[in-house]
């Protein structure tokens, strides 16, 4: 199941920020970074496959639905910069709408 690796991830992490002491909510922290920057990677590698849909898994997970739309919306950030003429005009430098 797509996903599943990722929210078990964000289930280990509860868990160890429990044994810590801590609480645990919806927020990305340190204990729920490592899941928040894969749920990202899925979300750059689904948008590279035209997938415009999270997986079914993350609907709940408001901390994994902002990484994989986040990772969605770098690869739509970098599409768009690759055929941007301002982008790419030699300078090495971003447009002024990109930059
Ligand atoms: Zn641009």
């Amino acid at each position: 199941m797509r996903g599943l690796d990722i929210r078990i991830m964000l289930a280990h992490e509860r868990v160890s920020a429990i044994i810590d002491g801590r609480t645990c909510d919806s927020a990305i922290d340190e204990y729920t970074l490592g899941s928040h920057l894969e749920a990202h990677r899925l979300g750059y590698a689904d948008a590279q496959r035209g997938r415009t849909e999270p997986p079914a898994i993350f609907r709940d997970e408001p901390i994994l639905l902002s990484g994989w739309n986040d990772g969605v919306d770098a690869f739509t950030d970098e599409r768009e910069m690759s055929a941007c003429d301002g982008c790419n005009d030699g300078t090495g430098n971003p447009c002024h709408i990109h930059g």
